[in-house]
């Protein structure tokens, strides 16, 4: 087990790990509190931990959660040219068939 990193929040978490087991890497999220006395520390203070059951999935887990943070929002749907129409996938920013940008309208 290795723990690879910390999720901002139980959501975040949660969806990470359903990256990591989409590509195949055994996770699972811990909860740094759930072991010790619980106390008085409010829920959305226990930031989940999110471990890799095989730490040779560290690289790969690594540049997923990389890109799940830095890349579009989950869901982000496709964009069409305006300058010709053609339809292109959420995380292209120009149209690869005119060089068109994307025009802040179209999203
Ligand atoms: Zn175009």
């Amino acid at each position: 087990m290795l723990k690879l990193t910390l999720a901002p929040n139980a959501v975040t978490g949660q969806h990470w790990v359903n990256l990591l087991s989409i590509a195949g890497i055994p996770c699972e999220l811990h909860n740094r509190y759930l072991n010790g006395a619980l106390g008085e520390i409010p829920a959305d203070q226990c930031a989940p931990e999110l471990w890799l059951v095989d730490e040779r999935d560290e690289a790969l887990a690594r540049k997923i959660i990389e890109a799940a943070i830095s890349g579009p929002p989950a869901g982000s749907l496709p964009w069409r040219c305006a300058k010709c129409g053609e339809t292109l996938e959420a995380q292209f920013t120009q149209c690869w068939q005119c060089g068109a940008s994307r025009s802040l309208d179209e999203q």
